[in-house]
């Protein structure tokens, strides 16, 4: 089941971060600034939390390598994202916000970030021809001068 503690800091990503084989077991535990980590056999360590949020975002860019962006016709600001490994596909919605997916990851990044981005948004945003969502987001915000502009225009006029 995915928490709170775990979408971030998982037994999968330290497995990921340190090289580790799938089977080896791990224990995870929160402190202020870092996680600390045991690996069977091995001597407990930390990791920073911001390698694990780091790890989180590179991950799930790494993941929308090889997704297939199709902009949907009949949904304005709408794409289907599929995976051709795995025969899924889901629905990503562009908003002035960022990328909402119908994927679980995606909705369990809103319940407990309150927002988000998953794979499938990083593949819309690689054909938007961007790197990330900050460069997004901050892109929303210069062109909502115009649509500022015309208000003001409407009730000057
Ligand atoms: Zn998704």
């Amino acid at each position: 089941m995915v928490t709170a503690f775990n979408i971030l800091y998982s037994a999968a990503a330290v497995r990921r971060l340190l090289g580790l084989n799938s089977s080896v077991p791990i224990q995870l535990k929160k402190f202020a600034w870092v996680i600390w980590v045991w690996v069977k056999g091995r001597r407990p360590t930390f990791i920073s939390k911001r390698v694990f949020l780091q790890h989180f975002v590179e991950w799930r860019k790494a993941q929308s390598q090889g997704l297939r962006v199709t902009q949907r016709l009949d949904l304005a600001n709408h794409y289907t994202v599929r995976n051709p490994r795995q025969n899924t596909a889901y629905l990503v919605e562009q908003r002035a916000d960022g990328f909402f997916c119908t994927c679980d990851d995606f909705n369990n990044q809103l319940e407990f970030f309150t927002r988000g981005c998953c794979k499938h948004g990083y593949a819309v945003l690689r054909r938007l021809g961007l790197s990330s969502l900050n460069e997004y987001l901050q892109a929303q915000k210069i062109s909502r001068f115009p649509r500022v502009h015309e208000a003001v225009a409407v009730y000057a006029a």
